[in-house]
């Protein structure tokens, strides 16, 4: 099997089958891993797919200029949004200054990527999705607004919006923003889509999906809990212990306090103000004057944030996820079809005896 970069370090970016004239990539999703795969009766050698690829050159980063923590003014848009909503309001000033913005949304059972260049649009993309998203598409859309002379806002995980920037190249590196997650890893989709099955769902049946309702981290469907809103569901269970993510995760060169975006956007997990913290309170790194640009624009509440405080607090601006040790197990029984929730239970029986007990308790209305 030839492929793009080093085989099973696939970051699923897609910039390489986007740029391929000869549609000669396709990216495999193996569930423990994805690949950029070539099929060589169809290359011509002609090298775009190699010379796209964020994984295959070095990451450039750069040191944050400013570290803040802050919240959309607009309550409408925090309330929805998954942590102070600091992603929808800038992408909201973008386009009322006449841009166009990319990013991530749930259409059609897919976590897709597609264009807004309406605040109505905007709307569809509020909230995290805690799998690995599909950007195919996206980047010859993208460069055809910066073509015709348009700002183009890229919010994404952070290879993808480092995708996007290579797709671009640097003769649109004045127009093209970038603003990207704080991430801990991303699983396939096809593992929720197996958990949802097996409760009784379907990614294609759904309207609307949540991963996250204000710092609770659990399944909803238009709102509602998918399971015991007072346990936390095993999917949610398995992204928080990194046990689901894709193996290039766990050695993901983004995962580091310097960036390789304009904006780099999370969870304040650090934070002091206590009385915001229940209404989500964002942290914002910011690299570049486009950057900064980008925060002036939108209507935020901003203030500094102690850089050395948000780094001790979220792991991820150190070091890449670590790979549990029951990870191998996890995909084993997976693979022999063992359920979703049973899996977990054999990960990690000690969790799952509290949750079970915790359950009962709740059932006879022992617990309130
Ligand atoms: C897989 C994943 C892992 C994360 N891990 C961490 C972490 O370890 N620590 C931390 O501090 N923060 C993490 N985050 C970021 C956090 O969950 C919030 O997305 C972030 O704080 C922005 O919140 P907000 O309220 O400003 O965004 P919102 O206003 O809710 O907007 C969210 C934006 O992110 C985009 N987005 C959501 N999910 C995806 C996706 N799967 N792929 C591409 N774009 C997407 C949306 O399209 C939207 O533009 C993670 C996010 C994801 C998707």
């Amino acid at each position: 099997m030839k492929t793009v970069c080093k085989q099973d370090m696939c970051t699923g970016c897609m910039a390489c089958a986007d740029k391929c004239p000869k549609q000669a990539v396709s990216v495999k999703d193996d569930l423990t891993h994805f690949n950029a795969v070539i099929d060589e009766s169809r290359c011509v050698q002609c090298g775009l797919c190699e010379r796209v690829c964020q994984q295959v050159h070095p990451v450039q980063k750069v040191q944050p200029l400013a570290w803040y923590e802050g919240w959309a003014n607009d309550s409408s848009i925090r309330e929805k949004a998954s942590s102070g909503g600091i992603a929808t309001a800038v992408m909201f000033a973008f386009v009322r200054e006449g841009g166009v913005v990319c990013s991530c949304t749930f259409t059609g059972g897919t976590f897709c990527y597609a264009l807004a260049e309406t605040e109505a649009e905007i709307r569809k993309f509020t909230g995290s999705k805690y799998v690995k998203s599909n950007p195919k598409g996206i980047y010859p859309q993208m460069l055809q607004k910066l073509k015709d002379g348009k700002k183009v806002l890229f919010v994404g995980l952070p290879c993808q919006a480092a995708a996007a920037k290579r797709f671009a190249g640097e003769q649109y590196e004045a127009q093209l923003y970038t603003a990207d997650l704080i991430c801990h890893g991303s699983p396939s989709p096809a593992l929720l889509e197996t958990y949802l099955q097996q409760h009784g769902k379907s990614l294609q049946q759904m309207q609307e999906i949540g991963f996250r309702q204000s710092t609770a981290y659990r399944l909803t469907e238009n709102g509602k809990p998918l399971t015991n809103p007072r346990l936390t569901d095993r999917y949610a269970y398995s992204f928080l212990k990194s046990l689901n993510l894709t193996e290039n995760c766990y050695a993901c060169p983004y995962a580091d306090a310097e960036r390789a975006a304009d904006l780099t956007l999370g969870d304040s997990w650090g934070t002091q103000l206590n009385d915001e913290k229940s209404k989500g309170v964002s942290l914002i790194l910011c690299q570049t004057e486009k950057g900064k640009a980008l925060l002036e624009a939108a209507d935020l509440h901003l203030t500094p944030a102690d850089a050395q405080r948000a780094v001790e607090t979220n792991h991820q601006l150190k070091a890449p996820s670590q790979k549990p040790a029951c990870r191998e197990q996890f995909f084993a029984l997976y693979g022999q079809g063992v359920p979703y929730d049973k899996i977990m239970a054999k990960c990690y029986p000690k969790v799952f005896l509290k949750q079970r007990v915790k359950a009962l308790l709740l059932k006879l209305k022992l617990l309130h």
